[in-house]
């Protein structure tokens, strides 16, 4: 088959031959129709997240089960699926509380191993991990929702618990940021969206934020606007983003980190005392189980969600290599790239 590879951190990733993958027992290849070309995907390639070398990057994929393995028993060739980022095991404790998405033998294609850069890949534990696409849903817009529109997803609704009319804050319009103001705003909630970019905000604004705060230190605005939001998500994953988000919480108010804090910003220093004398509560949010995708896409299929408006410039396989090195450059709020075969 035809992939997109690299073979040390930072060397321009290219179109070439690689082998076929082999069909785990428990799992499916699918063969790919779409794949979203994500900012992950970029750390891991600069080696800011270590991964095996030569690597195939790609782990928000929609397409098409191509093999089956023989474990296997809810799949069939010809299925149309995508999958979470994060694949659980589908033996472990946490796996069968349906927390695949904390599996600690979780498989990530695309970073623990091939991706969807190409045109098949190789899913362990499919029962567990696919999720069927409804008829009228196109792979592009499909190759959207996986990583993240599901991590904005159970963030507002799992951690957050977000209701009609609450206040939550996004800090930080990228792509999960900018998932996270339209999930809020389906969800009925008054979104203040957070981000030093007037463009970004602009966006924001036109994907259902109700008011906007430009500023390095956004939280006196935020708590004057809004008298402190019940939920704030840190979008971003940097110490100031992180501690900000925590105090523009009003009592009992949530934060939800989903920024991924790498190297030295790992440790933010949260204003413990805060949590404390307002009853604050701290969540992580890391993707999405496959389960819980139905309560995603049925907002999709009564229109309250509409996925496509993410998505920005559709290219071809031949381009990947291209768009994921262009990253280099800061993000655009032109929306995310998606990646179509032929
Ligand atoms: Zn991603
Ligand atoms: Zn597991």
């Amino acid at each position: 088959m035809r992939a997109v590879s690299y073979s040390a951190t930072g060397q321009p990733p290219t179109l070439g031959p690689w082998p076929d993958p082999v069909c785990p027992d428990d799992g499916v290849v699918v063969r790919v129709g779409a794949t979203g070309v994500c900012r992950s995907d970029w750390h891991a390639w600069r080696g800011h997240d270590p991964v095996p070398l030569p690597h195939v990057p790609g782990h928000e994929l929609a397409g098409t089960v191509a093999a089956v393995g023989r474990g296997v028993r809810r799949w069939a060739v010809g299925d149309r699926v995508t999958v979470p980022f994060v694949c659980g095991c589908g033996r472990c404790e946490w796996c069968a509380a349906g927390d695949t998405q904390v599996c600690p033998d979780q498989t990530q294609p695309g970073f623990t191993g091939p991706g969807s850069f190409a045109e098949l890949v190789a899913l362990n534990a499919a029962d567990t991990n696919l999720v069927r696409l409804p008829d009228g849903l196109d792979v592009v817009t499909a190759a959207s929702l996986g990583c993240r529109l599901a991590t904005a997803f159970r963030a507002l609704v799992t951690h957050g618990r977000v209701a009609a009319g609450d206040w939550v804050a996004v800090h930080g319009c990228g792509g999960v940021g900018l998932s996270a103001v339209m999930v809020a705003a389906a969800l009925g909630a008054r979104v203040v969206a957070i981000d030093v970019s007037p463009a970004a905000l602009a966006r924001a604004t036109e994907l259902g934020a109700t008011a906007t705060v430009r500023a390095d230190d956004p939280v006196a605005e935020v708590r004057e606007l809004t008298g402190g939001v019940h939920v704030s998500l840190d979008a971003v994953g940097s110490p100031e983003t992180a501690v900000a988000s925590v105090r523009c919480l009003r009592p009992r108010g949530r934060h939800v980190q989903v920024g991924l804090l790498l190297g030295d910003a790992s440790t933010p220093p949260l204003p413990m005392d805060l949590v404390v004398a307002r009853e604050l509560s701290v969540h992580g949010s890391h993707g999405m189980p496959a389960h819980q995708y139905p309560d995603l896409l049925a907002l999709v299929a009564d229109g309250a969600l509409d996925p496509g408006l993410l998505v920005g410039r559709v290219i071809g396989l031949d381009e990947a290599g291209a768009a994921l090195a262009a990253m280099d450059e800061p993000a655009t709020s032109a929306g995310m790239t998606v990646v179509r075969m032929d």
